[in-house]
């Protein structure tokens, strides 16, 4: 298998030909990269089929196996970890240092839900009444309609297919057309692994949501998990509703970055870099508003602005990039609006921003002070690298300004007494807080948004049980 050789759809194992091929393109260069077969109506249709026919045998097939398959993936995908950082960098444009960590993060899902596939979840008890035995199990709740966005190519498609296919589930995925390549490799990858072809199918497709209407009208389909923007989300869980398919959202974030008077600065400035520019700051986690106390403020900015100028912007293959490209021009020109938009309500630029090469779809890092409460930039999800700072001087005022938003997937908090970190943390209406730490991603842990940034977790146990029916069988 050559990884950078898109598979042509296979559905049921078989190469399965399109009307149609797309192109993926390089956001560095905008170089066309590879055409991609493109899957409509028809092949989504084959594909609920595909996956209904495969239930039974795979939901049969014993915990051990599906483990032992899910970690020989994991392997996989740690042997060929350079090949897939390349393919990630390649079609998303991702640093090399961002591609590998998030391979290492992506693999981690296989080997956490191999783990979880023999743990099953259920209980045996006496009824209160003493005259019945209650027995719950779980059981895969069937075929699974999987949604990905491009920001992370291969994570959140493990964070989806590995509890699937641990729960006994066979799934149909749909990645982001941006990003193609990474999942049909992940998918080749399963195979190699010894997962039967018919237990997963991918469908590259320009037509997202024709096939998603085919699809979640298919009888068969009986979950839904979504990972992508708030609207998307919102419109897929109405056509969901239309046949009551159980559905997990993983949606858009806003994430307060708040800096207490007391905090380590230099801790925070790090923490902030993380935060804020992986993967140029396209992330649902990503550091969205920077609130930071009155006192320190200034020091915070002058630090993480000057952090922020040693980094390199170029291209992810460039030896010495930090930061890569956006995925694509509109990205720019949305980041750089925001950025005008600030500035001419009373934004402060703190440093001049570093060079960007002239052609590909760069957007310089930018630290912006004195932001006031009615700039776009703290209320959009800004998906780019620029940092705005609004200073506070109250925990009311703080806690007030973090919850004014829809969103409340991710927040951090830095502050050098823990219990009023924690305090604080407990205060923000975020699924996921760092506490003096800048990274909240972590297969073990449930991730996740409150509010408009999502329904249910992934990873942990709530990953797997995302994919579960809860059965009660009453034992006279
Ligand atoms: P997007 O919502 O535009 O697209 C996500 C996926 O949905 C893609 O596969 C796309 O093709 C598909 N899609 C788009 N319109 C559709 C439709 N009408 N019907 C069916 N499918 C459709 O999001 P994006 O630009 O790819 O990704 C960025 C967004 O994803 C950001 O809002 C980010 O916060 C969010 N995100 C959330 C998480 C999380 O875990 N909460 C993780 C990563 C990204």
């Amino acid at each position: 298998m050559t990884l950078f050789q898109p598979s042509p759809l296979f559905i049921g194992g078989k190469p399965t030909p399109t009307a149609d091929e797309f192109a993926v393109h390089d956001p560095a260069t905008g170089v066309e990269i590879a055409r991609v077969s493109d899957a409509d109506e028809s092949h989504a249709a084959a594909a609920a089929d595909t996956a209904a026919e495969a239930l039974p045998d795979w939901a049969a097939t014993p915990p051990r196996r599906r483990a032992e398959i899910l970690a020989a993936t994991r392997e996989l995908m740690i042997a060929r970890a350079g090949e897939l950082a390349e393919l990630i960098s390649r079609e998303s444009g991702k640093a090399a240092a961002d591609a590998r960590a998030e391979v290492s993060y992506a693999a981690e899902f296989f080997r956490w839900f191999a783990e979880e596939a023999v743990r099953p979840d259920g209980r045996f008890e006496t009824s209160p009444d003493g005259r019945s035995t209650t027995v719950v199990t779980a059981q895969p709740v069937g075929v699974a309609l999987l949604i990905t966005p491009w920001n992370f190519p291969a994570a959140m498609i493990t964070r989806k297919v590995a509890p699937a296919l641990a729960a006994g589930c066979t799934a149909v995925l749909k990645p982001a057309a941006e990003t193609p390549l990474t999942a049909l490799a992940i998918r080749d990858l399963l195979v190699e692994a010894g997962a039967p072809q018919d237990v997963l199918t991918v469908l590259p497709s320009t037509r997202a949501d024709a096939i998603s209407r085919v699809l979640l009208a298919h009888d068969a389909v009986r979950k839904l998990s979504f990972t992508g923007s708030t609207g998307v989300g919102r419109h897929l869980l109405g056509l969901a509703a239309g046949r009551v398919v159980n559905s997990s959202m993983e949606l858009g974030g806003n994430a307060p970055f708040v800096v207490c008077a007391d905090a380590d600065i230099d801790a925070a400035v790090q923490g902030a870099l993380i935060a804020k520019l992986r993967n140029a700051g396209q992330a649902c986690t990503a550091a969205n508003r920077f609130l930071v106390h009155e006192d320190v403020a200034d020091e915070f900015a002058e630090s993480f602005a000057d952090a922020v100028a040693r980094l390199r912007v170029g291209p992810a293959a460039e030896p010495g990039t930090d930061i890569g490209p956006l995925i694509d021009d509109r990205a720019v020109r949305r980041v750089a609006g925001l950025v005008a938009d600030a500035v001419e309500r009373g934004a402060r630029i703190v440093r001049e921003p570093v060079e960007v090469p002239a052609t590909g779809s760069f957007a310089a890092p930018v630290v912006l002070a004195g932001v006031p409460d009615d700039a776009a930039v703290l209320h959009e999800e800004i998906f780019g690298p620029v940092a705005p700072i609004r200073t506070w001087s109250g925990t009311d005022e703080l806690v007030a300004v973090a919850n004014a938003t829809e969103y409340g997937l991710a927040g951090y908090v830095y502050a050098g007494d823990t219990g009023r970190a924690l305090e604080i943390g407990r205060r923000v209406q975020c699924g996921m807080v760092g506490v003096n730490r800048g990274v909240v991603s972590d297969p073990s842990a449930p991730f996740g948004g409150m509010k408009q940034s999502g329904l249910g977790r992934e990873g942990a146990q709530e990953g797997i049980r995302a994919f579960q029916e809860t059965q009660f069988l009453s034992l006279g």
